[in-house]
């Protein structure tokens, strides 16, 4: 593999096969949106891919929470002409386009991330950075000509690029980017936990997420690829629970990677694949691997080494991603041997320094009974057993008395806006911490969405005009946006009583 630069942006490149496959990587994701911007990037892509002329070549792009990539496979000139048409797309974007590819995005109906990975990020990080991932996947109908052009030129640069090439590099292959600075990715805070803890979310069956702070450390990565593999043997072949085992992992920054292990659950078997999966985490924490698992896993890593090119492009791939981000490479062949060094005792070590960062998810109202080691329950949002004292508003007397989720009650105070849902369970947002507000589609009220991911609606035919204006008046003028309400977390509170 070499490491060269054309017009700028760093490329890797291997001789390989006669189909040559290049990609264009571009340091942006999902979690550099936020709120408000939603899907912006997910659009520009579009916008870009819209531009090219039809062609035969297998060409695609994909926007995940970290990142943007074009590719192509094909005959070398046609897959350099597909970079050069996304590089001249990306540097006059067919912003016109927007409302045609908006609609292309509502027909696609693209649900983003995995659920359970989402809801780990957002219990980690919130509504932000990777947690987004919880309110994305919607389609951004709301943004103007002159925000999607500025995130385009803000992130779609020279410096924040690399490409990849395997196979026959062409002379004439070109990749004029914009010019501009590599822009400072923000670090997401992270949400302060003591030890693990388990909650319940809007999963597709159970998670568990851990903190890494070395990507390479094979210790781990063994840990890992045992607990995955675990979970498929014992939940899916003695216990028939589950279907799938996999692992998602987001680099946050140099030093700070998020490892999700999600698992399916068939329904009714939520709490047992849960309760399996951290079991199985702690019985590594405590003995490591077996002897057989540990040859198993490294056998695993080297067998995929013999697929030839997949390797040298995946090499390829995770050159050019790590160049982009600032991280530690290898190569897979280099990873082999650091595995095979590994004892059980090591990734039990390894696995243990991750376990105050433990957090497993289920989905709502599953409850996974009384769990080992420790693990305390969390929530999602800023739930809160007592309400704050403050300015209270609640429905009228006739509809409290004729529906029960009417008993619920508003609490506007100079600090908090918080909610009381009709089985006594609270949410509060301090003020400061709203990230957005949305007006209702219909009639007087405002959505007001928490950083915090607590989510309270505020209706006049809820709670009357008072309360609207009392909410209204503590909301600064730039959270407002134009938006569709989220689909995160609780229900929109109140909805059922409209
Ligand atoms: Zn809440």
């Amino acid at each position: 593999m070499q490491r060269i630069e054309l017009d700028g942006v760093p490329l890797f490149t291997s001789p390989g096969p006669g189909r040559a496959t290049g990609a264009l990587v571009f340091g942006v994701g999902l979690r550099d949106e936020t709120y408000a911007t939603l899907g912006i990037t997910h659009l520009i892509e579009h916008l870009v891919m819209g531009t090219l002329p039809k062609s035969h070549l297998d060409c695609n792009a994909t926007v995940d929470v970290e990142s943007t990539v074009f590719y192509a496979t094909g005959k070398p000139a046609a897959v350099a002409a597909f970079l050069t048409g996304v590089c001249a797309a990306l540097s006059d974007l067919p912003v016109e386009r927007m409302e045609k590819e908006i609609g292309v995005l509502q027909a696609e109906n693209c649900t983003g991330s995995h659920p359970t990975a989402a809801v780990l990020w957002a219990a980690r990080f919130r509504l932000d950075g990777p947690g987004l991932a919880l309110a994305g996947g919607g389609v951004p109908e709301w943004l103007t000509e002159a925000a999607v052009r500025d995130h385009a030129r803000t992130w779609f640069v020279r410096d924040n690029a690399a490409a990849l090439w395997h196979g026959e590099r062409p002379d004439d292959l070109r990749l004029v980017l914009p010019e501009g600075p590599r822009p400072a990715r923000r670090r997401p805070a992270v949400r302060v936990q003591t030890g693990p803890l388990w909650l319940q979310g809007p999963t597709a069956g159970a998670g568990l997420l851990l903190t890494v702070p070395d990507a390479l450390d094979a210790a781990t990565g063994v840990g890992v690829d045992v607990l995955t593999e675990r979970m498929r043997d014992v939940a899916r072949m003695e216990r028939g629970l589950s279907y799938h085992a996999d692992l998602e992992i987001v680099d946050i920054a140099p030093g700070h990677r998020e490892v999700a292990v999600v698992v399916d659950a068939r329904e009714g078997q939520e709490a047992e694949v849960a309760r399996v999966l951290w079991e199985q985490y702690l019985d590594l924490c405590e003995r490591g691997p077996s002897p057989a698992e540990l040859e198993h896993s490294v056998q695993g890593f080297a067998e995929h080494l013999d697929s030839g090119d997949d390797v040298t492009l995946a090499d390829l791939s995770r050159a050019a991603f790590a160049d982009v981000f600032g991280l530690p490479f290898r190569p897979a062949a280099e990873g082999v041997p650091a595995w095979r060094s590994v004892t059980p005792e090591q990734v039990a070590a390894a696995l243990r320094s991750c376990r105050p960062s433990a957090v497993l998810a289920l989905p709502e109202k599953v409850d996974p009974g009384p769990l080992p080691g420790g693990i305390e329950r969390t929530y999602l949002c800023n739930y809160v057993p007592v309400l704050p004292k403050g300015t209270t508003f609640r429905p009228s007397l006739l509809a409290r008395a004729l529906h029960k989720e009417a008993r619920i009650q508003l609490v506007v105070t100079d600090t908090y806006l918080a909610h009381g849902d009709s089985d006594g369970d609270g949410h509060v947002i301090p003020w400061p911490d709203v990230e957005a507000a949305v007006p209702a589609l219909t009639g007087n009220g405002v959505f007001v969405v928490g950083r915090n991911l607590c989510g309270i609606d505020v209706h006049e035919d809820v709670y009357g005009r008072r309360a609207v204006d009392a909410v209204r008046a503590r909301l600064p003028q730039h959270v407002w946006v134009q938006a569709p309400a989220p689909t995160f977390g609780e229900a929109p509170v109140g909805a059922g009583v409209r």
